[in-house]
């Protein structure tokens, strides 16, 4: 593709962080992580927007997942009474920047992200629950929306 900046053709740069649109949602007694992931491949030269690709990420864990996590951190009891109302405890979810440029593009074809997400549960100042799942996914290149 030509870089609009330079007029040039444009190698193509993955490094660029993926943009997350994420919610954690307590539904009764699991929690939900929804929303989306937005990859983009710029321009190497100018750094350009070239293509971009969004995939939908919904995950739940469930109430055995929490009472794991909340076991392995010692945080059993502190969670228990809390269990049939998730509701007083606030959640929030965050991705591992550090992992998250894992973008390749294989044999220039495909496009795959991999991204492992975060949720805890914070109970005042502790955490009673970490809980970690990874999200996978991937497009063909041709299949990637053109923004020029
Ligand atoms: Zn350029």
């Amino acid at each position: 593709m030509i870089c609009p900046s330079c007029n040039k053709f444009a190698a193509y740069d993955t490094s660029e962080d993926p943009d997350f649109d994420l919610e954690a949602i307590v539904n009764g007694d699991s929690i939900e992580v929804t929303g989306t992931c937005r990859v983009v491949i710029t321009s190497e030269c100018c750094g350009d927007e070239l293509r971009e690709a969004s995939f939908n990420i919904d995950h739940v864990f469930s109430l055995k997942d929490i009472e794991a996590s909340a076991m392995s951190l010692g945080q059993k009891d502190k969670i228990q009474p809390y269990l049939t109302d998730l509701n007083v405890i606030e959640w929030y979810a965050e991705a591992d920047m550090a992992d998250v440029n894992d973008l390749k593009i294989k044999g220039q074809r495909t496009l795959t992200v991999s991204v492992p997400i975060t949720v805890q549960g914070v109970l005042g100042n502790e955490d009673v629950a970490s809980l970690t799942f990874e999200f996978e996914d991937g497009i063909a290149f041709a299949d990637m929306e053109e923004l020029v």
